[in-house]
């Protein structure tokens, strides 16, 4: 068995207390690490910290983590490393923005409920990194061939692995991948399919690495007129360009082309290498959307 990373939220407590002039003292989430926990990781230490939750397990057992932050009314996702330890870099962005967001609450528009899925194939990861849950760049292992982690533990690309055009092989770049065994075979693309359906987000971003771009998703019917929307506003304010349809090779079964099948309007925003998380950037694709949809009715 893998030693699990069991972070637990032991305690939250809110206390206001008047001293003197009127002092009000807050004390909020407090984490401890179970024995073995390899990474320390303060999220919640802010007034408003975000919910941690276990959206799945991956095929090795590894926890699929979402942390949700702010509760408004529309809800707005972020996935990072669904290729797993072959682009870790978007792993690195998502656990970066979570800290934003715990340093900077307000920063989320009062309507909305932002969730970050930093690391959807943490066994992908692992493997690139030795670590459970958070890492530190420094861990990342250099010595590898090109490619490594990119699969899960089953040797599928889980973005084939989704209920859109899908096909048990499907390609990257030159290579044929295993697809899985059906739709939907893979526990980690469960996780999300799971998630999604249960929160019915506004919109999904998912983090790769590293084609420098924004792109707009479909299925069968054609880009759902919002998705070009989003993808123009996180492409401007990023500064990556947009691109509408992904069209050097065939791929089946992604994840972003399953959402818009079910009508859910999903980007992905490539970075530019494989290191390099182009926080700034990034940043700046993020508040743009916030600014979409805080001005949307
Ligand atoms: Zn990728």
């Amino acid at each position: 068995m893998k030693p699990f990373f069991t972070k637990r939220v032991v305690t939250t407590a809110l206390i206001a207390s008047v001293l003197g002039g009127g002092l009000l003292a807050f004390l909020t989430l407090r984490s401890v690490n179970a024995p073995g926990a390899s990474a320390p990781d303060e999220i919640g230490s802010a007034s408003h910290g975000p919910k941690r939750s276990v959206i799945g397990l991956s095929v090795e057992g590894r926890q699929i983590e979402a942390y949700t932050f702010g509760n408004g009314e529309r809800h707005i996702a972020f996935v990072g490393g669904i290729h797993g330890g072959y682009e870790w870099n978007s792993v690195v962005l998502a656990y970066t923005f979570m800290d934003y967001l715990d340093a900077n609450p307000n920063v989320i528009p009062a309507g909305l409920t932002i969730t970050v899925i930093p690391s959807a194939n943490p066994d992908g990861v692992h493997k690139i990194t030795g670590k459970e849950g958070r890492f530190a760049i420094t861990d990342v292992r250099t010595d590898v061939p090109e490619g490594e982690g990119r699969f899960n533990a089953h040797e599928v690309d889980l973005n084939r692995n989704f209920a859109c055009k899908w096909k048990p092989e499907s390609m990257w770049r030159g290579n044929v991948v295993s697809a899985g065994s059906a739709e939907f075979s893979e526990p980690e693309s469960r996780a999300i399919r799971d998630f999604v359906l249960k929160s019915a987000p506004a919109t999904v971003v998912f983090w790769h690495s590293q084609s420098d771009a924004v792109y707009a998703s479909e299925c069968e019917d054609g880009i759902l007129p919002q998705t070009l929307d989003i993808m123009e506003a996180y492409s401007r304010a990023a500064g990556y360009p947009a691109v509408d349809s992904f069209d050097a090779y065939e791929i089946t079964g992604d994840a972003e082309g399953w959402l818009a099948s079910v009508g859910i309007p999903a980007i992905t925003v490539e970075l530019k290498t494989h290191e390099t998380i182009e926080w700034e950037k990034n940043l700046a694709g993020i508040k743009a959307l916030f600014g979409y949809f805080e001005n949307r009715k």
